[in-house]
């Protein structure tokens, strides 16, 4: 492969050889942070992406070409447990970065504290690790723009969260993201056209390949290959943009190591097809599974317009385990949480302009596990138990209590079996709601684990280094390392983490 070069989908035919330095596989957070390190360090890199290249303009405006487009599996990856619930990430180049809200979180100082306590990893909130972390934080900070969100492109579902936030005292913030002059298009989701989300497709990628690096997209790691015990390259197949045909084959190889960044499903995937058949492969896998309540407003809302979030409170985030947020979605995703037909789904379409919806977050305690499916593909074994449930109802209770806060005429909760809509008097209701996770419309879009650190090799995958027990030159980098939950939004802690794992390997 040439300098400053992107092979993107070949057909059948012969086989694509690449070789570099370091092979990086999956270009969103955690792999586009390794690979601009390495390149960074003087390192040759070669990033492996399942999904296209897209250039901003070619992003679709619809969730339908986003989910076609840039969704790993039309975004039909579920949870196998008590209730099927989306896992949702991309297939991009830029990974989920592209279709995120670029929200920015500093790893919390208890997370330091809990990880050290628990797995053995660094030296506590006050130890020279958190430093570190937290210094590569503060240059993601000013590489990629990170600045709170000015009134100008707030829009009036966000404005009516810090009007609620007043009155009901949830001590929240303007959030503060990963964007440049957003002018709060709503868009977040579906790919900032105006190319102010500061997605790693736009930075850390091109800035890969000007320091001589490549990047091969369509093109999906199969399996890593190894001499004994050193890992020495990837193999894989092109897959077509659209029609996902198979086409040529590729191996990369990799002079001095391999790193894994295909995220908290797919990275214990490509480890267990390549023979890493530990029972630490694919277990403790968590998530922050959350779910929308719609506020109903006399006034118009207009939640497409606007930053897609804007408000969070982490008030109950240590007694609670909650993280409240707002989240605007386009029409088409808000039609799909309104009940009923016929005229009665008519008349409540027509209330789109007067809804908000604001969101919580759950830093669910219950873990599950990632298996291999017949296919080769994730299999997401997870379902919240019973306390859980009794915290993730809690959470939609405290949004309830926020609209109503902030002037709402009623609340939509969406749980099966209770009324369309509910009052300020019928709080009770959501208080009482059953607790089959069945009866929920939840998502998990905040995955960890699959491929844990941790000091104890008989329970974990890699060390705080981010290097495989048991073999040389094989590394992870993504969300998958990272041994809990957060109770925050990930990327900063998983980008944070990628870069260290990365200037380790260049020592
Ligand atoms: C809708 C949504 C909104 C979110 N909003 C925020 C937010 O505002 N702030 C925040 O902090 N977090 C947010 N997150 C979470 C955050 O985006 C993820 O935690 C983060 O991107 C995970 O990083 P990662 O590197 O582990 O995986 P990803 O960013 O998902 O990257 C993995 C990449 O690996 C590729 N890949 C997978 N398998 C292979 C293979 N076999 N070969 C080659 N490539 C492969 C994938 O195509 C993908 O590009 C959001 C997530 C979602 C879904
Ligand atoms: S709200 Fe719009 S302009 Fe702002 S970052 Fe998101 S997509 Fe881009």
């Amino acid at each position: 492969m040439k300098p400053n070069s992107h092979t993107a989908f070949q057909p059948r035919g012969s086989e694509v050889i690449v070789e570099a330095d370091y092979v990086v596989v999956g270009s969103g957070a955690g792999g586009a942070a390794a690979a601009v390190t390495l390149a960074r360090g003087g390192a040759t890199v070669i990033v492996v992406e399942a999904g296209p290249w897209r250039d901003p303009h070619d992003y679709a405006h619809s969730t339908y070409g986003a989910l076609r487009d840039m969704m790993d599996d039309w975004g039909a990856t579920i949870t196998r447990g008590p209730a099927l619930w989306p896992v949702v990430q991309a297939r991009v180049v830029g990974g989920t970065t592209v279709i995120n809200s670029a929200i920015c979180v500093r790893t919390p100082s208890d997370i330091f504290d809990e990880w050290q306590r628990n797995f053995g990893i660094g030296d506590g909130g006050g130890g020279q690790f958190a430093e570190r972390l937290w210094r590569w934080q503060d240059q993601l900070e000013t590489e990629l723009c990170v600045a709170e969100t000015g009134p100008e492109a707030m829009g009036r579902s966000n404005e009516l969260a810090l009007k609620g936030d007043a009155a009901a005292g949830y001590d929240g913030h303007v959030i503060r993201r990963y964007a440049k002059g957003c002018i709060g298009s709503g868009q977040c989701l579906q790919g900032c056209t105006e190319m102010k989300k500061q997605s790693t497709n736009l930075n850390y990628i091109p800035e890969t390949l000007r320091r001589g690096g490549g990047i091969l997209s369509c093109a999906a790691a199969e399996r890593i290959l190894f001499e004994g015990a050193r890992a020495i390259g990837v193999t894989g197949h092109f897959n077509h943009p659209q029609t996902r045909a198979r086409g040529a084959a590729f191996t990369a190889r990799a002079r001095r190591g391999v790193f894994v960044a295909a995220s908290a499903t797919w990275s214990p995937v490509l480890l267990r097809k390549s023979g890493l058949t530990h029972k630490a492969v694919g277990a403790n896998f968590r998530a922050h599974p959350g779910t929308g309540v719609f506020g109903l407003y006399d006034e118009p809302v207009d939640m497409n317009r606007g930053v897609t979030q804007g408000w969070a409170s982490t008030r109950f985030r240590k007694d609670g385990g909650l993280k409240l947020e707002t989240l605007s979605i386009p029409m088409e995703m808000a039609i799909s949480r309104l009940a009923g037909g016929g005229r009665v789904l008519m008349e409540r379409i027509q209330q789109y302009r007067h809804i908000a919806m604001w969101v919580h977050a759950l830093r669910a305690r219950t873990a599950g596990r990632v298996d291999v499916s017949f296919t080769g593909r994730p299999v997401v074994r997870y379902g919240l138990d019973v306390e859980d449930m009794r915290r993730f109802r809690d959470g939609m209770l405290r949004v309830a209590q926020l609209h109503f806060a902030a002037g709402a005429r009623e609340v939509v909760t969406g749980i099966h079996g209770l009324p369309y809509s509910l009052r300020p008097d019928q709080l009770d209701v959501i208080a009482n709601a059953p607790l089959d996770p069945r009866s929920y419309v939840a998502i998990l879009s905040h995955l960890f684990g699959g491929c844990v650190m941790g000091k104890d090799a008989s329970v974990s995958v890699c060390d705080a280094e981010g290097r495989v027990h048991g073999r040389t030159g094989l590394y992870i980098a993504d969300a998958s390392m990272l041994p809990d939950n957060i109770g925050v939004n990930p990327q900063h802690t998983i980008m944070a983490m990628a870069m260290e794992v990365a200037t380790g390997a260049l020592k």
